[in-house]
């Protein structure tokens, strides 16, 4: 099969990455997460007291990052940050940082780069309607902000990140909230996504229906 692309967005939580891994390992797809390009920046921007409102701060500051991607691992300027991008400090500050319209430009170009010919599944927020609105199969995943963020603390009690559930909820909503007013590429769904609300699905569920739209989509 020659290049296949299946985009999956949505709000912070809904369990896109979790979903996307296993589907690209059900289908020896690529999986690309988007989110971990914008968490990369923002760690940079962090460390480096960039004002983000400082046009030429943020020039200088894509021009002096280089992201690497080695399956799961993420590396910034050659530091494996795969970890530190997690921690609800670059949590805090990702949507303002990936409200920059230079820096969506920058990390879009990226992912139509690595994807040039691949089967990929990418997981982001403007995946199906800006980076790929030809793709093969979009999927719009939702979950209640609530479910969300109970998803998200089991998630760092897992890892041992410190976090309690008012913070994160309150983190994801402000989150949201950013990433679906901002003026460039909003969270959207694509017209021709198919929507999967997984509030109330388990893991497996959620899998199944979006392999019927792959398998639909391959048996065309
Ligand atoms: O998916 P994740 O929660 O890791 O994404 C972190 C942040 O990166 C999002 O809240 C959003 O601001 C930004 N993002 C984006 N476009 C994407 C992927 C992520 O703006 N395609």
């Amino acid at each position: 099969m020659k290049e296949f692309i299946v985009t999956v967005d949505g709000p912070a939580g809904s369990g896109k990455s979790t979903i996307a891994k296993i589907i690209a390992k059900k289908y020896g797809f690529t999986y690309l997460d988007t989110g971990a390009m914008y968490r990369m920046i923002a760690l940079y921007a962090l460390e480096n007291s960039i004002d983000l409102e400082d046009g030429s701060q943020v020039e200088a500051m894509l021009a002096n990052t280089k992201l690497d991607i080695v399956g799961n691992q993420f590396f910034l300027n050659g530091k494996d940050v795969s970890e530190e991008i997690r921690t609800p400090r670059v949590s805090g500050v990702v949507s303002p940082v990936a409200a920059i319209r230079e820096v969506r430009v920058k990390l879009v170009e990226l992912q139509r780069e690595i994807s040039k010919g691949k089967r990929i599944i990418l997981d982001g927020r403007d995946i199906g309607t800006v980076v790929f609105p030809n793709g093969d199969v979009k999927i719009f995943l939702v979950a209640s902000p609530e479910e969300r963020a109970k998803r998200r603390l089991r998630e760092y009690e897992e890892k041992g990140v410190e976090a309690d559930y008012e913070s994160v909820l309150s983190s994801i909503k402000e989150r949201d909230h950013i990433d679906s007013t901002r003026k460039e590429s909003p969270l959207l769904k694509a017209e021709d996504a198919h929507e999967i609300d997984s509030s109330t699905m388990n893991i497996d569920e959620v899998v199944e229906a979006i392999s019927k739209y792959i398998d639909e989509k391959i048996g065309e």
